[in-house]
């Protein structure tokens, strides 16, 4: 079969609707268009119980009971609903939280936001491989903090942390333990008793679901984790999250559940192949690459690397049949290194040299050697036009070693 080109490599980013997900929704954008909070007829009747349904097929991919999900708009909503929510409910018991510098915005700047408002934000560091280290969770935790928040899965660097290490400090401690989930559900098993979370955000969009549509996991124990709506109207989803239910995309976020429940371990296995696959064959065939994140524990579909001596924005540009990202945003007039990869340690010019390689359901062998190819040949012509190279790579490799 023929390559299509552009080829997607960017399922951290977003991912396409799965068909089976897709099939499922249709109904609920014609026939079954009801509202679910309609208890007077049968439509109603009839949307309730799909979103009932959609409730449980998460409840059951993350273990548990379908009454602690909250449907939202997405993670991003999530996380604001989380930690805002928190913040403003626990005024009158502290006001000091703590998080990490690699946090997705959708969490950083809620903390930064709430700062202006008095809260007390500690911004933990990450090792050279991105991880947390729960000693330091612990040490940051006062009799003032009330909540600690954890990216679970990095959206750039694909570097899973050690939830269970870090949900059962928090839990011996008595602080509500919040962690960004969007990149782990249906990527890799979570489930809410091994990671003791009271609170996990998760979007639809990164699990071959919906764009619009996510959730927000709120444990339902003693004591009660309090939660201020950032919503107020009608009170649904249990009055923490007024609005009408996008019932449609709801019922594809159940679905791409279901589905990740099925498929979960072997596509997995498979993408973790195809990963390696790629990054060997861009190590073998190109110097000066350095891969960020940690080695083995990482998203199975995630690669980051960075490539020395040659320009972030010219190296991108030139992938133009490859849909890849950065981490790094683009300014007017230059590469902004990514905030994550600096967090990390790596050097100003390493970190504006990045791409994400993102993997998914429908990436093929043909795709990631294409990809190789095209990189070494693109790599090597701007290397050739860059008088630097190939005494960049050299004062580079020194620089990483006087920084190990
Ligand atoms: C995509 C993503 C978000 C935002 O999710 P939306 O549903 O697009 O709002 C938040 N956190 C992480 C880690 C993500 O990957």
């Amino acid at each position: 079969m023929a390559l299509k080109v552009p080829i997607y490599m960017d399922y951290h980013a977003t991912t396409p609707v799965d068909p089976e997900v897709l099939e499922a929704m249709l109904p609920y954008f014609r026939e079954h268009f009801g509202n679910p909070s309609s208890r007077t007829h049968v439509f109603g009747w009839t949307a309730e119980a799909a979103v009932e349904k959609a409730r449980e097929q998460l409840s059951t991919l993350i273990g548990c009971k379908p009454m602690e999900v909250v449907f939202t708009s997405g993670a991003t909503e999530s996380n604001n609903l989380a930690v805002k929510g928190i913040a403003w409910a626990s005024r009158d018991r502290g006001n000091h939280i703590i998080t990490t510098g690699i946090e997705h915005h959708a969490v950083l700047d809620t903390c930064r936001r709430l700062e202006k408002e008095g809260c007390d934000v500690t911004y933990l560091p990450v090792d050279r491989s991105g991880l947390v280290n729960p000693v330091q969770v612990e040490q940051a935790i006062t009799d003032r903090t009330i909540l600690v928040s954890v990216i679970a899965a990095h959206n750039e660097i694909g570097t899973i942390q050690p939830l269970a290490e870090i949900g059962r400090i928090c839990k011996a401690r008595g602080v509500p333990f919040h962690a960004d989930a969007a990149q782990a559900l249906g990527r890799i098993s979570l489930r809410v008793d091994d990671v003791h979370a009271n609170l996990l955000s998760f979007s639809a969009h990164k699990l071959y679901g919906p764009k619009g549509v996510g959730a927000l996991y709120v444990r339902n124990a003693r004591p009660a984790v309090k939660l201020i709506p950032l919503m107020d109207g009608g009170g649904q989803e249990r009055g923490r999250r007024s609005g009408t239910q996008n019932v449609p995309g709801i019922i594809g976020f159940g679905k791409a559940c279901e589905v990740a429940s099925r498929v979960m371990a072997e596509e997995a296995e498979r993408l973790t192949k195809l990963r390696e696959r790629l990054k060997a064959g861009i190590l073998q065939r190109i110097d000066g690459v350095y891969l960020n994140g940690h080695p083995e524990r990482r998203l199975p579909g995630n690669l980051n690397l960075s490539f020395a001596g040659v320009d972030g924005e010219a190296l991108l540009l030139s992938m133009k049949d490859v849909a890849v990202s950065s981490g790094s945003a683009c300014t007017s007039t230059r590469m902004e290194p990514s905030y994550v990869l600096l967090a990390l340690g790596v050097g100003g010019e390493l970190a504006s040299a990045s791409i994400r390689f993102g993997l998914g359901r429908w990436s093929t062998e043909e795709e990631v050697d294409y990809t190789i190819e095209k990189l070494r040949e693109r790599v090597g012509r701007l290397r050739a036009m860059s008088s630097g190279w190939p005494g960049t790579v050299e004062r580079m490799a020194n620089a990483r070693q006087a920084s190990a």
